[in-house]
C-alpha cells in the first residue's frame, strides 16, 4: 500500500486557459517534474499545456486528482530561480502567479507552433539510407517545415528519420518563426570590429585566402557600418564557415539581422577611452559585484559604456546579463552598440516583434543559446540561466510599470530577481526616482555619480521665459511661441543647426469651448475633453482615452450659438504655426499620429542625422534616448503642463522630462542651448533645473514627501474600482473602504474612495481607494484582511471589478 502511495508526487499547474487558479495534478516518481517543468494537463474535456508552479505535500481530499504528462525533450523547463521569482513578485503585487506567467511568457509558448529543419552541416555522411538522403536533399539550403516534410513524405516515418538526421547533427530542429522565417539569413551581416593591420592579413592570405579576401573587402568599405554575408559571399565566393571564422579570431561580429544596425552611425564602432568617473563606477562595481547600484548622471555622460563594460566583465566570467530599456525603438544606439560587442549573443525581446520571433528569441533564451537578453519590461522574466547582472536603464521611466493587470513594476521585479539569484543590479539613470535617490543617501544603494559629458562637451545652457510678461506685451492673447524663442530659431537655422521644440500634447487642439455659455465638447464615454485633430481620414473630434471620433459641431451643442471656439495647442497646430513662420524650412512633427510605423523611428533618426529636417516637433518620444549631434537649440513650448499635473510626483516628473528634453541639445560641436517656457517662472523647480542640479531638487523633494507622507516615507497601495453602473460601483468601494477600515491598525490611513481625476472611462466609472501608512507589513496587513476576502469574490465575469495596485505611479 504504502508503496503505490510513495510513488506518486503532486504538483501544483496553471494554464493559459485558467490563469487565476492553480490546480494539482498527480506524476509518477520517476517523471523528472519540477517547478517551471511545461507539462500536458487535462483540464474539463480539453488538454492544455501548463507550467509547474509547485509541489504539493498532500493533494486536496474529494477530489479526483488527474496524472500530468511531461512535454518532450524540445522545451526545457523554465529555471527555478525565475519560478521562485514569479511566486514572490505575485505574492508581492497580491495577483496570481499565473497572471505574471502570462505577462511574462511570449504568447505563442503555450499554444501549438510548428517547427521548421535546417541543415547544420554541408559534409554528408556516407551511411545515411537513401531516404534519409532524400529527406536531407528536399531540405536543402532553405529548409522546411515539419508540416512540409510530413507532407511530402507521407507514409514514410518521416518524423523517425528526422529524429536521427538531428541526433547525427546532420539537421537542426527550430520552432517555425511565422514571420520572418527564413529569411533572417539573408539578413546575416558582417561589421568590421579590429582592422587588421599589414603583417596579419600577409599572413592571412597565405593560410586563409578567402578569410583575407573577406578582411579586405570589410576595411575597403571602411564607411559602411556592416555589409550583408550574402553580398560577401558572392563577391568572394567564400561560405558562410568563412565568416564564422573571422569572428572566431575577432575581427569582425556577425549578426543575424542587419535591420536593427544603424547606418551612418558609427561612432559606436570604435574604442571609447574611460572618463575618472565611469572608471571610478567601475571599480566600485568591481568591489560590489552583487549590491544595487545607483548610476546617476546627465545625458551624454556616458552611463551606456559603463553599463556596457560591466556587462562585459560579468560575461568574461562565463554569466548572462539582463539589460532592460524602457522601449527599444528609442535606443537604437545603444542597441546597436550591443550588437556590435556581443554579436549573436545576443537576443532581444520586445512587443514590435511578431509572435514567432517573439517566442524564437523566447526558446534561444531558454535553450542558453545566447548570454545577454535586452528587452523592455516583460524581458525582466527572461528565462535565463547563470544570471551575472541586471542593468535596468531610465530606471525612473514610467513604462516599466504595467498600466493594466497585474499592475507590476519591473524594477522592483528586477530587485526580487537579482535577490533570488543573488546577483548585482545596476540601476542607472539622468534622474533617479526619489525613491532610488533616498537609497542611495541611505547606503542601500551603492551611488555613483557622472557629473561631465564625455568628450568635454558641456551641458547645454538653459534660459527660461516668462509667458506671463509675453501675454502682456501680446495684449491678452496666449502665444505659441515667445519672441525670444522665434528669435533663437531664426539664429539657430541661420548656422545652419537643427532645432527639437517639445510638447507634451498631440492633436490640433485639446478641446472646443463656447465663448457664450461656457460649453466645452467632452466625450460621451469618457470624462475628459475631445481634442481637435486635422488632415486625417475620419472625423476630427478624438478622444484619446477610447479612441471614439465625432464631427465638429458648428454650433454649440449647448446654447446654439456659432461663436465655438477651438483652445489651446497641440503638436498639429505648432507644426502648421511654424510651416507659416518658417516657410521653406522642413519641418517634422513626431507623435503617436505620425510614429505608427514599424520603421517610423529609424526612419526619423536618419533624416535626423543626414539633415534633412530643420525643426523636429514632438511629444515626449523624442525627450528620450537620441543621439542628434545636429542639434544646438531646444525650445520646451509648455513646461507647466505636467507641473500642474494633480499628483505628488508631478514636480519629479516635470524635472526629468524637461532635464531629458534638454539632454538632446548640444551633443555635437556646437554647445547647446535650452529655452523653457512658462507661466509659474517663480517655481522653484527651475531654479534647479537651470543649475542642472538633480542632488539639490531631490533633497527639496524629500523634504516635501516627508512632510506629506509620501514615499519613501509611506508605502501606498491604490484600489481601484471600475463598473458600468455608478450606484454599483459606489456601493462596492464603500462596502471595501468599510472592510478596511475595519483591517487597518493604527499608523495606516484609508483614503477615501474618491471619484478617479478621469472619472468616466470608456463608460466605466472609476472611484479610488488608497491605503497609506509608515510601515509596509501593517499596510499590507489591512489590505489582505480588509481586501483580500472581497477580492476573492469576484469573478472576471462581475459588473464591478476592483484592481490592486501596489506602489501605484500616479494616484488619480
Ligand atoms: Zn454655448
Ligand atoms: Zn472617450
Amino acid at each position: 500500500m504504502a508503496g503505490r502511495l510513495d510513488s506518486i508526487r503532486y504538483f501544483q499547474v496553471i494554464t493559459p486557459v485558467d490563469w487565476n487558479t492553480p490546480y494539482t495534478y498527480r506524476a509518477d516518481k520517476r517523471l523528472e517534474v519540477r517547478p517551471g517543468s511545461i507539462v500536458r494537463v487535462q483540464l474539463g474535456r480539453q488538454r492544455v499545456k501548463g507550467i509547474v508552479l509547485a509541489e504539493v505535500k498532500t493533494p486536496p481530499s474529494g477530489l479526483d486528482i488527474k496524472p500530468l504528462q511531461l512535454l518532450s525533450d524540445e522545451v526545457p523547463p523554465l529555471p527555478e530561480s525565475m519560478v521562485e521569482m514569479i511566486k514572490t513578485a505575485a505574492n508581492y503585487y497580491f495577483v496570481s502567479p499565473g497572471s505574471l506567467f502570462r505577462a511574462a511568457s511570449p504568447p505563442g509558448l503555450l499554444k501549438k507552433h510548428g517547427y521548421r529543419y535546417r541543415m547544420k552541416t554541408k559534409r554528408v555522411p556516407l551511411f545515411l539510407t537513401e531516404e534519409e538522403l532524400e529527406v536531407v536533399s528536399y531540405i536543402g539550403e532553405k529548409g522546411k517545415s515539419e508540416r512540409a516534410l510530413r507532407q511530402a513524405f507521407r507514409g514514410k516515418q518521416v518524423g523517425r528519420m528526422l529524429k536521427r538526421l538531428v541526433k547525427l547533427e546532420i539537421l537542426v530542429k527550430e520552432v517555425e518563426d511565422e514571420a520572418s522565417g527564413i529569411q533572417s539569413i539573408k539578413r546575416r551581416a558582417l561589421a568590421l570590429v579590429r582592422p587588421p593591420d599589414s603583417e596579419e592579413l600577409k599572413k592571412l592570405q597565405k593560410k586563409a585566402p578567402k578569410q583575407a579576401a573577406v578582411l579586405e573587402k570589410m576595411v575597403a568599405a571602411k564607411s559602411e557600418p556592416f555589409r550583408l554575408c550574402a553580398e560577401l559571399a558572392q563577391e568572394t565566393g567564400c561560405s558562410y564557415e568563412t565568416f564564422a571564422a573571422l569572428e572566431k579570431k575577432g575581427w569582425v561580429r556577425l549578426f543575424h539581422d542587419f535591420r536593427s544596425l544603424v547606418r551612418g552611425d558609427r561612432h559606436f564602432l570604435e574604442g571609447h577611452k574611460l572618463t575618472l568617473e565611469q572608471a571610478a563606477f567601475l571599480s566600485d562595481f568591481n568591489k560590489h559585484p552583487k549590491a544595487i547600484h545607483l548610476l546617476y548622471g546627465v545625458t551624454g555622460s556616458g552611463k551606456t559604456e559603463c553599463y556596457l563594460r560591466a556587462a562585459d566583465e560579468v560575461m568574461e566570467k562565463g554569466k548572462s546579463v539582463l539589460y532592460m530599456v524602457p522601449e527599444i525603438g528609442l535606443t537604437p544606439a545603444a542597441i546597436s552598440r550591443l550588437k556590435v560587442r556581443f554579436g549573436n549573443d545576443i537576443a532581444i525581446l520586445h512587443s514590435g516583434l511578431s509572435r514567432g520571433e517573439r517566442l524564437s528569441e523566447w526558446l534561444r533564451i531558454l535553450k542558453s543559446r545566447v548570454r545577454i537578453v535586452v528587452g523592455t519590461r516583460s524581458a525582466v522574466f527572461a528565462p535565463l540561466s547563470n544570471l551575472g547582472l541586471i542593468v535596468v536603464d531610465e530606471e525612473n521611466d514610467h513604462s516599466y510599470k504595467q498600466s493594466s493587470h497585474p499592475r507590476y513594476n519591473a524594477v522592483h521585479a528586477a530587485l526580487f530577481r537579482a535577490k533570488i539569484e543573488g546577483t548585482g543590479v545596476i540601476l542607472g539613470s539622468a534622474t533617479p526616482t526619489i525613491e532610488s535617490y533616498a537609497h542611495g543617501i541611505a547606503g542601500k544603494y551603492v551611488m555613483s555619480h557622472l557629473t561631465t559629458r564625455v568628450e568635454q562637451k558641456v551641458m547645454p545652457e538653459m534660459r527660461l521665459i516668462d509667458m506671463k510678461a509675453e501675454f502682456k506685451r501680446n495684449k491678452g492673447k496666449k502665444a505659441i511661441l515667445s519672441e525670444a524663442l522665434v528669435e533663437e530659431i531664426k539664429r539657430t537655422l541661420a548656422a545652419g543647426e537643427q532645432v527639437i521644440l517639445f510638447l507634451n500634447r498631440r492633436g490640433y487642439a485639446p478641446f472646443l469651448l463656447c465663448r457664450k455659455c461656457g460649453f466645452v465638447v467632452q466625450c460621451p464615454q469618457c470624462s475628459v475633453t475631445l481634442t481637435v485633430h486635422s488632415g486625417y481620414e475620419g472625423k476630427p473630434l478624438r478622444c484619446h482615452y477610447c479612441g471614439i471620433e465625432q464631427e465638429l459641431p458648428h454650433v454649440c451643442p449647448s446654447c446654439g450659438d456659432a461663436f465655438i471656439q477651438m483652445m489651446g495647442f497641440g503638436t498639429q497646430k505648432v507644426e502648421q504655426h511654424l510651416n507659416r513662420l518658417f516657410p521653406g524650412k522642413e519641418i517634422f512633427r513626431a507623435d503617436r499620429d505620425t510614429m505608427s510605423g514599424k520603421k517610423s523611428f529609424q526612419k526619423l533618426h536618419d533624416r535626423m542625422l543626414a539633415g534633412e529636417i530643420d525643426i523636429l516637433v514632438g511629444t515626449q518620444m523624442i525627450a528620450r534616448g537620441h543621439h542628434f549631434p545636429g542639434v544646438s537649440l531646444v525650445g520646451v513650448l509648455d513646461a507647466d503642463a505636467s507641473l500642474k499635473f494633480p499628483d505628488f510626483r508631478s514636480a519629479e516628473r516635470t524635472f526629468s522630462l524637461i532635464l531629458q528634453a534638454a539632454g538632446r541639445a548640444g551633443r555635437g560641436e556646437t554647445p547647446g542651448r535650452v529655452l523653457i517656457q512658462t507661466y509659474l517662472p517663480e517655481n522653484k523647480i527651475f531654479d534647479f533645473l537651470k543649475s542642472g542640479n538633480f542632488a539639490d531638487f531631490a533633497k527639496e523633494e524629500l523634504k516635501f514627501r516627508e512632510k506629506a507622507g509620501y514615499p519613501p516615507f509611506a508605502h501606498l497601495i491604490s484600489l481601484e474600482i471600475k463598473g458600468e453602473n455608478e450606484d454599483e460601483v459606489k456601493e462596492t468601494a464603500e462596502k471595501l473602504a468599510k472592510s478596511l477600515h475595519g483591517a487597518a491598525e493604527k499608523g495606516v490611513a484609508v483614503l477615501g474612495p474618491f471619484k478617479a481625476g478621469i472619472y468616466r472611462v470608456k463608460g466605466r466609472y472609476r472611484r479610488v481607494l488608497l491605503l497609506r501608512g509608515e510601515s509596509r507589513p501593517a499596510v499590507r496587513r489591512a489590505f489582505t484582511g480588509g481586501a483580500l476576502p472581497i477580492l476573492r469574490n469576484i469573478t472576471r465575469n462581475d459588473p464591478v471589478q476592483i484592481t490592486p495596485d501596489v506602489d501605484p505611479l500616479f494616484i488619480d
